[in-house]
């Protein structure tokens, strides 16, 4: 990666990623895009932003052959909670989207990374220990666009050579943006509130248990899977990562640990407790830890401490 075009750059991830690759590869080095700018958002303010819907494939093209970019980092996307809310345009942004960049990725000869999700998996997948490559029929629109992603990659590679390379994210857990409409939102929502109320009204039941991870370890392997050598990577689409299994529960006593009078109640909305239901409880990452060197540093303690902190300074609250 010398040279990188990332889509859907200003959502959850893009926000921390852009900078993280900037630090590390410099400003020009890294082409931020996305459907429209954000006001107040400071990457859709600088010269390295480019306007592109990934709907738009001569537009897509144009930039990525105007930048003279090596790589593509493909997050443009509908969530699952938003994907099931409108899933003919799901079906369009996911996978016309994913064809798009791949398409532009062979013709280009470029690296290729998008993120796959534990929605691939789906109700007859094993939920506990859920191996790299085991059943995955998805009932959510979300998972089935990621499963079909999954595959479509493999089948670049496989056909035309193309070196693409994903993860399958488990719910990512961020002071700095707000999750984009997924199932795993719960895990963020519940330390603003936290803070601002000293409660939280959860979506979810008390012991739907599934995987997150921090965002600084979900960067960091962002860029370890990006630069490992191709001969190690016994599988590309996707592996799996996590740094924790947790559910409403466990998640409120860590901060209980942290602020005691918090109180959490349960108001269920069963859309989100279906696809929850659907998805693992926990995850196998060897594969991940063997072929890359896959290793997150934070834990649920680490992580809870963090958000608190952080939250407190940008919202000005004390615990
Ligand atoms: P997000 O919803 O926060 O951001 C997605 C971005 O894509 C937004 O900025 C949006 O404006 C942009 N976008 C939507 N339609 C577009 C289009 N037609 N053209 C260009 N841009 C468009 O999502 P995120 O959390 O940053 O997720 C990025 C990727 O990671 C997605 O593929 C998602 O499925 C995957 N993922 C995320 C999580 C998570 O917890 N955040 C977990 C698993 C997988």
């Amino acid at each position: 990666m010398k040279k990188i075009l990332v889509t859907g750059a200003l959502g959850q991830i893009g926000s921390e990623l852009v900078h993280a690759l900037r630090k590390k590869y410099g400003d020009d080095n890294v082409i931020a895009s996305d459907i429209r700018p954000l006001e107040n958002h400071p990457i859709s303010q600088d010269e390295n932003f480019e306007i592109v819907d990934v709907m738009d494939y001569h537009r897509f093209l144009y930039v990525a052959k105007r930048h003279e970019v090596d790589t593509i980092i493909h997050l443009a996307a509908l969530l699952s909670a938003v994907a099931e809310a409108f899933p003919k345009r799901a079906w369009e942004i996911n996978m016309t989207g994913l064809v798009h960049a791949l398409e532009i990725a062979r013709e280009l000869k470029l690296q290729f990374f998008t993120p796959s999700s534990i929605g691939a998996f789906g109700p007859t997948t094993p939920k506990i220990n859920t191996p790299q490559v085991t059943i995955q029929r998805p009932s959510s629109m979300y998972g089935i666009t990621k499963v079909s992603g999954e595959l479509l990659c493999d089948y670049y590679f496989n056909t035309f050579g193309v070196d693409t390379r994903s993860m399958r994210f488990p719910g990512l857990i961020s002071h700095v943006s707000l999750p984009g409409g997924g199932t795993t939102d719960y895990a963020v929502d519940i330390y603003y509130d936290a803070l601002r109320k000293g409660s939280y009204e959860c979506f979810l039941s008390e012991d739907t248990f599934m995987d997150m991870m921090y965002m600084d370890d979900a960067i960091d392997a962002i860029i370890q899977l990006n630069e490992a050598q191709a001969e190690n990577l016994h599988h590309r689409n996707a592996y799996n990562v996590s740094s924790m299994s947790i559910s409403p529960r466990v998640l409120a006593e860590a901060i209980q640990k942290e602020i005691p009078d918090f109180e959490i109640s349960y108001q269920i909305d069963p859309i989100r407790q279906n696809i929850a239901n659907s998805w693992p409880d926990q995850i196998d990452c060897q594969a991940a830890k063997d072929d890359w060197g896959f290793s997150p540093k934070y834990d649920l303690t680490a992580m809870t401490k963090e958000m608190l902190t952080q939250l407190s300074n940008k919202l000005l609250i004390k615990p």
